[in-house]
């Protein structure tokens, strides 16, 4: 904290970002957010993750009189996060229970003293009475509430000490009071402006399109094999982030990828406080280890150069998904959000929620939760335009995703449709019985089976008219006609029954047009986009760019910190292609502000020099 910034109360907004940040411009709605709160009036931010939040409550900070208070709930974060500031010579530090005593009353001395640019603090130590109180002896710029979605009591990531955090309107008034979050929906969006008190704010609601990340859904066969393919066609050491739904399937995914050479750790609720903080500050530190997780793993994941989110399970909702996958490519740089996804999930899916809590209509909310994502799987159009068409955004395809690189091909369904519907039908009228998508195939197909012989099932008129089509086939079917509501899936085995609407398909009024399953594209045949930072130096510059990442990562190491902290990714390329040669010729180069300049400069400017 001795590396002191210029004179705040002489610094504009421009000159801030271009001094202290080392930024040339604004992004987005960053000025505009920055103008409304720097003249003491309050915001909403609903920006996507990687749209640059932290930049539109550091910059007033910093240009208006007094200290910064940044609520966030995410405390094993806040290391980092002033780690990241003290970098760039802002003066920053946190309250919390992390500390010693003594470190706790240092913070606070410096904060009474003026001596504070931005402050972080957990809402549950915010509201306690002394804390309130000794903010109250001292000036606040702005208070800044981060991750807001967390005042949602509908969400997943309800944090109970945030519905006290609308009273820091009366604790602190003519502050002005900012609410971020990353999560999009009109409801959650509403709530947080009500529950957080901020009736006259001016709300900023950004594009919720992430162009960097591009979607990709195959049909699940082999999930473990399909994944490691997957990885496979990555580029060699790509951070990433794989989801599964249980604990089981957590563990027992990473072993089986630490088998295959990956460096994967596994992350869920279940493991011992002490394995999930190693996992997650490696995950953060180290360059290409890949997390297997469940939904624990989640909020607040601030690394940028997460290269790709894997999904081996369905997600419940596509809040849930888009959320997951927004982890990736924080950094702007080109990632990949990937699913296997099957029959299987479906059922399972429609299990959980038959045999869960809760009472008609909650179970109606989650049904159609699941129907809104097996929509996004089974799409023949552009995975994107349905995504942002979820969250009240249209738009045309995107030109980055498996459906737009390689348009599924469609095959008329109908007929498939009849003999599967028909043989439930006959099974139920004639024997009063059902069955799960297995034995109704092997039906299909005319297998030989012990199950088929003791029931007589080879007497039923359906027998064997189905050996056209391959097992797969009659899952892709099985699984399509489940999504879309044509077939439903009950009790504890998920037998297959008929729904309302299945009798236009029997009846043949109603055309079925089916999505032909292409299997296999992880293996890199589709069209990917130029995916890591360093496929996207040119080659002669290469060698220069691993220098300064060797570099990188040794400046990290020696100070206890992540490498992006020293450099981000973009700022090494940058370095790499224009090869400054002098400390003016720095300037130029995005990420390298005053402090940055000082710190490193010199060092930095050797290894061009000997690159
Ligand atoms: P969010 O909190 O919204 O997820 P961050 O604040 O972490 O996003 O910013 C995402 C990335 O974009 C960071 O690497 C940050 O340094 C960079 N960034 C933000 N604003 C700008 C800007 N105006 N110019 C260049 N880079 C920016
Ligand atoms: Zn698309």
């Amino acid at each position: 904290m001795n590396d002191t910034v210029p004179a705040t109360s002489t610094l504009d907004a421009s000159t801030c970002l271009r001094e202290v940040f080392g930024y040339d411009s604004f992004r987005g709605d960053q000025q505009a957010i920055v103008d409304q709160v720097i003249a003491g009036g309050d915001a909403v931010v609903l920006m996507p993750t990687g749209g640059g939040k932290s930049i539109t409550y550091q910059v007033p900070a910093l240009v208006r009189p007094g200290t910064g208070l940044v609520v966030s709930p995410l405390i094993a974060l806040m290391h980092d996060q002033v780690a990241a500031l003290l970098a760039n010579g802002v003066r920053a530090a946190y309250l919390n229970s992390t500390q010693l005593p003594h470190e706790r009353q240092e913070v606070e001395q410096a904060y009474l003293a003026g001596e504070l640019d931005l402050v972080y603090v957990a809402p549950e130590r915010l509201n306690l009475p002394q804390t309130k109180q000794l903010l109250q002896r001292g000036r606040l710029s702005v208070i800044a509430i981060d991750e807001a979605h967390c005042v949602s009591q509908w969400g997943h990531d309800f944090r109970p000490d945030y519905l006290q955090l609308g009273a820091l309107a009366d604790d602190f008034p003519g502050v002005p009071r900012m609410a971020l979050t990353a999560t999009a929906t009109q409801a959650t969006h509403r709530e947080i402006a009500q529950r957080l008190n901020l009736p006259d704010a001016r709300h900023f609601v950004a594009s919720f399109d992430r162009p960097n990340i591009q979607y990709r859904i195959e049909p699940k066969t082999d999930p473990r094999r399909q994944l490691v393919a997957f990885i496979g066609s990555m580029p060699a050491g790509a951070t990433g982030i794989v989801y599964g739904l249980s604990r089981k399937t957590v563990e027992q995914t990473a072993e089986y990828l630490c088998g295959q050479g990956i460096d994967a750790l596994p992350y869920h609720a279940g493991l011992p406080a002490e394995v999930r903080a190693a996992n997650q500050s490696r995950f953060l530190r180290e360059d290409g280890v890949v997390m297997v997780a469940t939904i624990a793993f989640g909020m607040g994941i601030d690394k940028p150069d997460v290269r790709f989110v894997a999904h081996i399970d369905l997600p419940k909702s596509v809040e849930g998904y888009y959320q997951e996958t927004g982890r990736a490519g924080r950094d702007g740089e080109a990632s990949i959000a990937w699913m296997a996804y099957g029959l299987g999930d479906v059922v399972q899916q429609r299990r959980f929620i038959d045999a869960g809590e809760g009472d008609r209509a909650f179970k109606q909310r989650q049904q159609q939760h699941l129907d809104a994502m097996l929509a996004l799987c089974e799409t023949v159009g552009c995975r994107r335009q349905n995504l942002l068409g979820y969250f009240g955004e249209s738009s045309g395809p995107c030109g980055n995703c498996d459906t737009c690189l390689t348009p599924p091909e469609t095959w008329d369904g109908l007929v498939p449709a009849q003999k599967l519907l028909s043989t439930i039908v006959r099974l139920q009228r004639e024997r009063g019985q059902s069955f799960g998508a297995g034995h109704l195939i092997d039906i299909l197909r005319g297998g030989d089976t012990q199950r088929i012989r003791q029931q007589g099932h080879d007497k039923l008129a359906t027998f064997g008219i189905g050996a056209d089509l391959s097992e797969q086939d009659w899952r892709s079917v099985v699984r399509q006609l489940l999504a879309r509501g044509l077939l439903v899936s009950q009790g504890e085995y998920g037998v297959l029954g008929l729904s309302e609407t299945s009798g236009g398909v029997l009846r043949g009024e109603s055309p079925v047009p089916l999505r032909r399953d292409v299997l296999g594209r992880s293996g890199g045949s589709s069209r990917v986009r130029k995916s890591s930072v360093a496929e996207q130096v040119a080659e002669g510059d290469r060698p220069l760019f691993e220098a300064l990442r060797a570099w990188r990562a040794e400046q990290a190491r020696e100070q206890g910190v992540p490498a992006y902290v020293v450099f981000n990714d973009a700022t090494l390329r940058a370095l790499a292609q224009l090869r400054p040669a002098s400390v003016t010729d720095l300037d130029g180069i995005s990420g390298i502000g005053a402090k940055k300049r000082e710190a490193y400069g010199e060092s930095v400017l050797a290894v061009v020099a000997a690159g």
